[in-house]
């Protein structure tokens, strides 16, 4: 692509379109092709799209006469690097995927739209015969036009900012003056700039531990070429301390960082930390970000502007020139797979992908890595760094598990629990009671006929919402007003079990002088919400946080002495094979909280089954004892990491449908023995929101024959009849199968 481009030829242009092909558009005579990566307007059917030009040819398989020509070319700088275009081309192939719907997950909306790569300003100027208009008293009566046109004369050429602050509704003015043509207005590129927080004042670095220093001595000597690292710290300050100082090296080499964290995980705090320690200019990009505020992120990023880019999942198609680095905290975090909508991939891999076809390190940091990660530290693909002990000087915390059979329980807190919570708020310590059920009640229930308030659009039970008075479905969002009497027979109804809320009012009664704040999706509604939770929890405004499972990662508590896992059993017993994986990452993390300053911590965790092996394991030999256990147990059962796996998940207005469909599509599988088709089978929750889900496995040891056999079935399972009664998407390596 380098070198004086071609005249005239054929652009191969990805539309975000559900099509697996891209479209031929000719090169008007005259014209300099379009280099890869650069958008183009192109006519498809009655409309005109914004596309991204993959590949020139010389020829095409369409007939000369039905070839259309480009309308417009939209850059002259690839809107995607090599770098980029080159991991866009290997995601649509690996995950089955249209590489124009690939392109529109990856590009800002802005983009997408035909926004400019490069950040214009926009200035206004004079005219000569503006000026005479002027100085004849043409404008005596128009003051407005007047103070434009005499501020535009006094300065000469004056930028839109500066004219909004001098002149309230100046735009009408100048565009008036602009119609007489007493004014000329144009766009120019604006000098790349990149957000600098303001919070920005110098930290000093802290000492590092002999671990930190050790990892940190590591992976800078692998810098400049491809390689793996597991950073499989506790939990803590101590994985980031080995981020800042490696990426610090990246900066001295001129080059730029990526680091890629869980939606949860990207916290003020872990901002301000990298502003104030690199000195660096830094831009973030994450879904709670306007399209305009994408825009510049990402124009910091591609102009080289911004020399640290932090971002969730689709960050990973950040463009970033002289990349150095990639970093994925969290590495197990689901948030890192994208699995709504069509287009399902994991930045984990992806990131992995990347930084193996550009030569650079990558760094997985996790206290509870995936098994998947840890299999290939196994294989030695990987290699792993011990990680850094806890930061500071506090001891591991201390486990304990609270058998609910042996105990009186109310509202979910065991008389044993009550009295630690006692026990730790007199010590002048803080308390966090984790619940991963959010409302006051998972289930309203009448005690006379057994009647239980269920959704109408899902196979699942309304929850109470005890404050707000209403029953919701946490799975298709319905909401109705929560009844005092049972529909069916009259009798007074009850709400049974706990969620947060619940919990909450229990804790409230119990200690009523320790100020309590709750963090789950009902109280805590955008980032603002979470920063002032925590806030009143460093600050030590509050004593007691309950909350649901947003308050496991990314937050750093100084002075939380004991944490209470309410209800351990859920997850003890599920179908799908992932679930005593997320269950035992869950525990570690949020246990890992505790102790967190100088003093050391407690956990409690409370179960009907004290005796399951997981947590059994889990207490005697922690989640490396665990991790052993059940890649010993995946290997026998051939499931990943030990295998490969495929789905095809379907939903249509009727079960029949959606599973005729399924199976139909594996009608028309030829699988080799290599691989295993299983299914279909109704999804767990088999009706949501109304629709019926049911699902087809694939699985291989082989990936490659998985492979193969998906990429010739999936066209023609797309050209089936019944295709069209149904929504279906196909997962690869998918993380949840319900
Ligand atoms: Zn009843
Ligand atoms: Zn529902």
């Amino acid at each position: 692509m380098t070198g004086a481009a071609p005249e005239g030829g054929i652009s191969r242009v990805a539309l975000d379109v559900p099509l697996s092909r891209l479209f031929d558009y000719r090169v008007p005579p005259g014209t300099a092709a379009p280099v890869a990566g650069a958008r183009v307007r192109v006519p498809f059917g009655r409309q005109h799209l914004i596309g991204v030009v993959i590949e020139h040819a010389t020829d095409s398989s369409v007939a000369e006469e039905r070839l259309k020509p480009l309308t417009a070319l939209l850059d002259s700088v690839p809107v995607l690097s090599g770098e980029v275009l080159d991991l866009v081309r290997w995601a649509s192939d690996y995950y089955h995927h249209p590489i124009g719907e690939v392109i529109a997950s990856a590009l800002p909306k802005a983009l997408r739209a035909g926004a400019t790569l490069t950040a214009l300003e926009e200035l206004w100027r004079p005219t000569g015969t503006g000026r005479t208009a002027l100085e004849t008293g043409m404008l005596a009566r128009l003051p407005a036009q007047r103070r434009v046109l005499e501020l535009l004369l006094r300065h000469d050429c004056l930028h839109e900012d500066d004219l909004s602050a001098q002149v309230p509704h100046w735009r009408t003015a100048a565009k008036a003056l602009l119609r007489q043509g007493w004014v000329q207005h144009e766009s120019v590129a604006a000098a790349p700039a990149a957000p600098t927080p303001e919070w920005v004042a110098a930290a000093a670095a802290p000492v590092a531990t002999p671990e930190q220093a050790a990892a940190v001595a590591h992976i800078g000597a692998a810098l400049g070429g491809y390689a793996t690292f597991v950073l499989h710290g506790l939990t803590g300050s101590g994985k980031t301390e080995v981020y800042l100082r490696i990426i610090e090296q990246v900066l001295e080499r001129g080059q730029r960082a990526l680091v890629l964290v869980p939606e949860i995980g990207l916290t003020p705090q872990l901002v301000r930390r990298f502003a104030q320690r690199l000195n660096a200019p830094l831009a973030v990009l994450h879904s709670g970000l306007t399209d305009t505020e994408r825009l510049d992120a990402w124009r910091a990023a591609a102009s080289g502007a911004a020399r640290i880019i932090v971002g969730t999942r689709s960050a990973v198609f950040a463009p970033v020139p002289q990349l150095g680095v990639i970093i994925v905290d969290e590495e197990h975090d689901a948030s890192l797979k994208q699995h709504e909508g069509g287009f399902h991939y994991s930045a984990r891999d992806l990131a992995l992908v990347r930084a193996q076809r550009a030569q650079l390190p990558v760094i997985l940091g996790s206290a509870t890595p995936s098994l998947e990660t840890l299999q290939n530290v196994v294989a030695g693909r990987y290699q792993r760094l011990s990680g850094p002990r806890r930061a500071g000087p506090a001891a591991a915390p201390r486990l304990g598990l609270v058998d609910l059979r042996a105990h009186a329980v109310s509202a979910g807190l065991s008389t044993p629990v009550v009295q630690a919570i006692e026990r730790h708020l007199a010590a002048e310590g803080q308390v966090l009671v984790f619940l991963n059920r959010r409302g006051y009640a998972p289930t309203l229930l009448c005690t006379a006929c057994g009647w239980v308030a269920p959704c109408k659009e899902c196979d699942a039970r309304l929850t109470v919402h005890q404050r707000s008075q209403r029953l919701r479905c946490h799975h298709c969002g319905a909401d109705a007003p929560l009844p005092q009497n049972c529909p069916q027979c009259g009798f007074e109804v009850r709400p049974v079990g706990q969620g947060t809320e619940r919990v909450e009012e229990r804790l409230l009664e119990l200690f009523p002088h320790a100020p309590i704040v709750r963090v789950d999706r009902d109280v805590v509604r955008g980032r603002g919400d979470m920063d002032a939770a925590m806030h009143s929890i460093d600050s030590g405004a509050a004593r007691i946080l309950v909350g649901t499972q947003m308050i496991t990662k990314g937050h750093d508590f100084q002075n939380m002495t004991l944490v209470v896992v309410l209800n351990a059993d859920q997850g003890l017993f599920s179908t799908d094979f992932r679930a005593a994986e997320r269950l035992a990452q869950t525990i570690v993390q949020v246990a890992g909280r505790a102790g967190r300053g100088s003093r050391a911590g407690e956990v409690l965790i409370q179960t009907a089954y004290p005796e399951h092996p997981l947590l059994q394991t889990l207490m005697s030999e922690g989640y490396d004892g665990f991790a052993r256990a059940a890649l010993a147990e995946r290997a026998a059962a051939a499931w990943p990491p030990f295998s490969r796996l495929a789905v095809v998940r379907a939903s249509a207005l009727t079960a029949e449908a959606a599973l005729e469909f399924l199976t139909e599509a594996r009608r028309l599988a030829a699988a080799p023995r290599a691989v295993k088709l299983l299914g279909p089978v109704p999804a767990a929750m088999a009706r949501r929101a109304g629709r019926y889900h049911a699902q087809l496995l694939l699985e291989s040891a082989d990936r490659a024959a998985l492979h193969r056999l998906l990429g010739g079935w999936l066209p023609r399972v797309a050209e089936l009849p019944v295709a069209r009664r149904v929504r279906w998407a196909l997962d690869v390596d998918p993380i949840d199968l319900f």
